[in-house]
């Protein structure tokens, strides 16, 4: 039996379901609602390459390129690409360059209620990986079939959370093929459980056909934690924040995987060329925050040029001093929240408790005149501003480090 990484720290990536060439490994969902690898020993012929491809297991000789890692902020300058867009559009444009110069676009989509990962081909499909979908998406395939566009000599870009570019960079390790390998990551605040979501589901008024948008910026980008969705009668709605219990959920932070709250991918200077994330605190241009910017982080020379490339794109250099504050994911995969005791209960939350005690306990949804809850509110409430707190230590130590850092290369100058 292969040694794959503890339930703890396997981030649900599965390179290693496309890697073996015995298909001896499959999808299996935990009693928490997390993706793991499954291995069929009557099957496996422990040739060890699941483990080689493994970011996690390899995380150690992970090459982080030695290049200036660079903010900018970034809009679309077509409105309608903007707006299906969660942020300012930063994605679709990279992808149309990609489609430009001939090549594919790896990226997540939706079908139904069920998020997985595709390969696309035309601008006309673009829509479809549009749009950030808060859940981890099933990649099982992805990784093959990027290869095999690889191998017919076309580009491709492989766009998903950290950990899934990480997946994707180990898996196409062949030096020929790196030349045409474009990534980009986001910047993951992680993933929510998807047996809280499939409950989530269940318990709307209506049954659910499939969900339009996790993130709807009709009204603005700044407004724009709303979900929008189809019921099976063929109504659409727009659910706000305030008043949607799954975006409740996955923004408090209590239900997502165990491996977000350390991910070891979520660091300042990384393996993609380029990450993409919401320019939170942007402000300049506060003409351009109704609609959204985004915030384009460059770490490779490789993605330095390929932004120069790409046409469509309004890019303003950025400061660290801008860009960091609100978005700690950006330098620090740690999480609080893993630590706090309904984390450690959730698979047995999720078995045995009412939908309306998951939302109070897992969404901190509650009404006033409930005060028997007001002890837990108030331990939560202290507990995230203890958080907040510590967040704030690890932004000052990264500033110290990025100062020292800029001192050095002015003295090397
Ligand atoms: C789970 C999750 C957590 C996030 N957390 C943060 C955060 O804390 N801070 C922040 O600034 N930004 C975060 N983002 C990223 C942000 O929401 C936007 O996706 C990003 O700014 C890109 O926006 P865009 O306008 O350039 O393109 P968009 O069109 O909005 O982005 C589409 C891209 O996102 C990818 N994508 C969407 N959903 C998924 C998914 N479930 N798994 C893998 N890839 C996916 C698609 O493949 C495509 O590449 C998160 C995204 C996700 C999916």
């Amino acid at each position: 039996m292969p040694n794959l990484p503890k339930i703890s720290v396997c981030s649900g990536c599965l390179a290693c379901i496309d890697s073996c060439p015995c298909n001896a490994l499959s999808i299996n969902i935990s009693a928490d609602g997390f993706f793991y690898p499954f291995c069929d020993s009557t099957i496996c012929k422990e040739c060890g390459l699941c483990e080689s491809v493994c970011p996690v297991l390899n995380i150690s000789n992970f090459p982080c390129h030695d290049f200036k890692t660079q903010p900018f902020a970034a809009w679309s300058l077509n409105d309608e690409t903007r707006l299906r867009s969660a942020s300012g559009g930063g994605f679709a444009e990279l992808a149309h360059q990609i489609f430009k110069e001939g090549g594919a676009v790896a990226g997540a989509m939706t079908r139904g209620t069920d998020i997985f990962h595709t390969i696309i081909e035309s601008p006309e499909e673009l829509q479809r990986l549009q749009g950030s979908k808060y859940l981890q998406s099933n990649t099982v395939g992805v990784y093959r079939k990027t290869l095999e566009y690889l191998q017919k000599g076309r580009m491709v870009l492989f766009s998903g959370t950290p950990c899934q570019v990480a997946a994707i960079l180990r898996f196409i390790s062949d030096k020929r093929y790196t030349g045409m390998l474009y990534t980009c990551d986001l910047i993951c605040h992680g993933v929510p459980s998807h047996a809280l979501f499939k409950i989530y589901l269940q318990n709307q008024k209506k049954k659910v056909q499939e969900i339009i948008s996790f993130r709807d910026k009709a009204v603005s980008w700044k407004n724009s934690f709303a979900m929008t969705v189809k019921y099976a009668n063929g109504e659409v709605r727009r659910n706000e924040y305030s008043k949607d219990f799954f975006l409740n959920f996955f923004g408090l932070g209590l239900s997502l995987r165990k491996s977000c709250y350390q991910c070891p991918f979520a660091t300042l200077s990384r393996a993609t060329d380029i990450s993409l994330g919401d320019f939170w605190g942007i402000k300049s241009w506060p003409e351009q925050h109704k609609n959204g910017v985004s915030l384009i982080i460059v770490h490779s020379e490789k993605g330095l040029d390929f932004l120069r490339r790409t046409k469509g794109l309004e890019i303003h250099s950025a400061t660290w001093e801008d860009a960091l504050p609100l978005n700690p994911r950006i330098y620090n995969g740690r999480n609080m929240m893993g630590r706090f005791p309904p984390r450690f209960f959730l698979a047995q939350a999720l078995k045995y408790l009412p939908y309306p005690l998951l939302i109070k306990l897992y969404g901190n949804i509650m009404p006033k005149t409930h005060f028997w809850w007001w002890p837990y509110k108030f331990v939560l409430i202290s507990y995230l501003k203890m958080a907040s707190q510590i967040k704030r230590i690890r932004l000052k130590n990264m500033f110290k480090k990025l100062g020292e850092q800029k001192k050095d290369r002015d003295d090397e100058n």
